[in-house]
C-alpha cells in the first residue's frame, strides 16, 4: 500500500488551521507545528484569575465561509461552536457628536443618516451599491483565488479599473457622503485589515457589503472557541498539532523542500510546505541560508508594512456598564492627520482612536459572575517607523488609555479594575515573529494586492506555499481563510501528480 503524501504547515493562527483541514480533508497527512503553546496565533487567548481575553480578531464575518471548511469535511459547525449574532455591528463614537449605532437594518441606518445630513441618504444608497458590485468582483471571483501570473492580474485588470480601485477607500466613500463623521464611519473598515483608507484601494469597501451581507458574528466562549472547534475538526479528521515547536529551518535540496526541523531539533520530514509564518520570517530567518529567501527577504524587505497595535487587555470586577456596546469604535479628535501620524510618524501621536471589545455583553461567561472582561486597542506606527522602547513607553501608555477610557467610556474603570495586561508592537515581533512588530503583514495597498502580493505557491521552489495575511487575499479572518482556500487548491491539485 502506498503512503499518503505529507504535509507540514507551519503555524496555527486561522490561516494555517484552515489549511490544515483542507489539506487533511483532500487526502495529505498533515502536521502542523505551532511555535507557542496554544494555536490560534492572532486570535490567542489568555486566561487570567477567571477571565478570558481573546487577544485578536473579535469580530467574526462570512461565517460561510467557515461553514464551508465544515462542510467540506463532511460536519457541521454548528457541531463544534455556536455563532451569535451582534447587534449593533458597532457603536461609533466620537467626543463632538452623537453615536452611530452602525446595524444591518436600512430603515434605521437611513434614519441616523438623515439625521446628520439627510442628502447623504441617497449618497450612501449609491454607495451601498458600490460597495456591493466591489464584493462581488473582489470578494466572490477573486477572494480565493491565487493570483500566480500576471496573466491572471491583466484578466482582473479591466474590473478593476471600472471600479476605480486606484481610489483610496476615504476618496471613494467621500464621492457619495459628504458629512464627515459619515465618512469616517463607512471609511474606517479597512484599518481593520491593517489598510490606511487614505492610501489603500477602494476595493476594501467591500468590507461594508461583506458585513451587510452576512453581517457579525461572536463564537460563544469567544474567538478562542472557534479556534479550539477547527482544532478539534482537524484533530478528528485524523491531522496532528505539535504546540511549542517553534520551526526553526525550512530543509531545501534541488530547490524541493524535504522537510523542516524544530528548535528542539526534531525533524519532520514533507512532501509539500505551507507557512503560515509571517512572509519576512518565511524567508528571511527560516531559509535565510537558501538564495531564494535571500533574495525574497530583499524584496520584501522594499515593501511596506502595516501598522502595529497596542493592546490592553482588562478585567473589571463589575459587569459592563449601561450602554456599552459588544464593538465600540472610539474616534478621537483627529482622522486624517492620525492615520497619518500611525502610518507614517516616528513617534507616538498624543490623541488616539481605539477600539473598545467588551464581550460580556454578549456572552457573560467570559468573566466570573457580576465582572467583565475587556479588551482596548489604539493602532501605532510599526517598529520600522517608530523605533519605541516599549518596555518603557508601553506601561505609559496603557495608563494614558484607561483615563481616557474612564473619562469617557468606563466610569470607575480603574477603580474596578481587577486585571490588566498589554501587548506591544516588540511583543508582536518577538511572540509571532512579526517583521517590524506588524499586526497585519504587507499593507494592503494596491500594489502589493493580488499578483503584488507574496504568491501562495513559491515561484521557485516549488513543494513551498504560503498561507495567511502575507499572501493573497491578505489579513482579517476572511481573508485568510479565502487564502487557504486558494493554497488548498494548488496544493491538491498536485496530491496525486
Ligand atoms: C488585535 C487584533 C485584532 C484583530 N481583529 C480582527 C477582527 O476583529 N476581525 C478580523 O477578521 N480580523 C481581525 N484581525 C486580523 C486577523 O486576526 C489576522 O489577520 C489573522 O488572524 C491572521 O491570521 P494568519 O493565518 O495570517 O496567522 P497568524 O494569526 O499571524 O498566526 C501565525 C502563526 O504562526 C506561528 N509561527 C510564527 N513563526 C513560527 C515558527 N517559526 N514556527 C512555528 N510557528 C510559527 C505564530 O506563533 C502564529 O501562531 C485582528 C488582528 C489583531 C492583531
Amino acid at each position: 500500500m502506498t503512503q499518503p503524501k505529507r504535509a507540514v504547515v507551519i503555524g496555527a493562527g486561522f490561516g494555517g488551521l484552515a489549511l490544515a483541514i483542507r489539506l487533511q480533508a483532500g487526502g495529505y497527512q498533515t502536521t502542523l507545528l505551532e511555535k507557542r503553546d496554544k494555536p490560534g496565533g492572532r486570535a490567542y487567548v489568555y486566561e487570567d484569575n477567571g477571565f478570558v481575553f481573546d487577544a485578536g480578531p473579535t469580530v467574526i464575518t462570512d461565517p460561510s465561509a467557515l461553514e464551508e471548511l465544515f462542510t467540506l469535511a463532511g460536519k457541521r459547525l454548528e457541531d463544534y461552536v455556536e455563532l451569535l449574532p451582534v447587534t449593533p455591528f458597532y457603536r461609533l463614537c466620537w467626543e463632538d457628536t452623537p453615536a452611530f449605532d452602525y446595524v444591518n437594518d436600512q430603515a434605521e441606518l437611513e434614519r441616523q443618516i438623515a439625521e446628520r445630513n439627510p442628502e447623504d441618504v441617497e449618497g450612501y444608497r449609491q454607495f451601498l451599491d458600490y460597495s456591493r458590485a466591489v464584493f462581488e468582483e473582489g470578494y466572490r471571483k477573486l477572494g480565493a483565488v491565487p493570483f500566480l501570473s500576471f496573466r491572471d492580474m491583466a484578466r482582473a485588470g479591466p474590473q478593476l479599473a471600472r471600479l476605480q480601485a486606484w481610489k483610496s477607500v476615504y476618496a471613494m466613500v467621500s464621492r457619495f457622503v459628504k458629512d464627515e463623521h459619515l465618512r469616517q464611519a463607512f471609511s474606517f473598515h479597512s484599518l481593520l485589515v491593517g489598510g490606511n483608507p487614505f492610501a489603500t484601494s477602494s476595493i476594501y469597501t467591500l468590507i461594508h457589503a461583506l458585513e451587510r451581507e452576512w453581517g457579525v458574528w461572536f463564537p460563544r466562549g469567544g474567538t478562542g472557541a472557534l479556534v479550539r472547534g477547527m482544532v478539534r475538526l482537524f484533530e478528528d479528521l485524523g491531522g496532528q498539532l505539535e504546540l511549542n515547536a517553534p520551526v526553526s529551518r525550512i530543509e531545501v535540496s534541488n530547490d524541493r523542500v524535504s522537510g523542516v526541523s524544530v528548535e528542539d531539533g526534531r525533524h519532520f520530514p514533507a512532501d509539500a510546505l505551507a507557512s503560515n509564518a509571517d512572509v519576512m520570517h518565511t524567508y528571511g530567518q527560516l531559509l535565510g541560508t537558501h538564495p531564494r529567501g535571500i533574495s525574497q527577504a530583499r524584496t520584501l524587505g522594499r515593501k511596506r508594512f502595516s501598522m502595529s497595535l497596542f493592546v490592553i487587555y482588562f478585567g473589571l470586577d463589575t459587569p459592563p456598564p449601561d450602554g456599552l456596546e459588544h464593538h465600540t469604535v472610539c474616534f478621537g479628535p483627529r482622522y486624517r492627520e492620525l492615520i497619518e501620524d500611525i502610518f507614517n510618524g516616528e513617534t507616538l501621536a498624543d490623541d488616539f482612536s481605539l477600539y473598545l471589545h467588551a464581550p460580556c455583553v454578549t456572552d457573560p461567561s467570559l468573566a466570573p459572575p457580576g465582572c467583565s472582561a475587556h479588551y482596548v486597542l489604539a493602532p501605532v506606527p510599526h517598529l520600522g517607523k517608530a523605533p519605541i522602547d516599549w518596555s518603557v513607553e508601553g506601561p505609559r501608555y496603557r495608563d494614558r488609555i484607561l483615563e481616557y477610557l474612564e473619562q469617557h467610556y468606563i466610569p470607575g474603570l480603574r477603580e474596578h479594575l481587577v486585571t490588566c495586561r498589554h501587548f506591544t508592537p516588540e511583543d508582536f515581533r518577538d511572540e509571532l515573529n512579526a517583521h517590524l512588530g506588524s499586526a497585519f503583514s504587507l499593507e494592503p495597498i494596491l500594489t502589493q494586492s493580488a499578483w503584488f502580493r507574496p504568491h501562495n505557491r513559491d515561484a521557485r521552489i516549488d513543494n513551498l506555499y504560503l498561507v495567511g495575511a502575507g499572501t493573497h487575499p491578505g489579513a482579517g479572518v476572511p481573508g485568510v481563510i479565502g487564502s487557504a482556500k486558494a493554497t488548498a487548491g494548488l496544493m491538491l491539485e498536485r496530491l496525486d501528480a
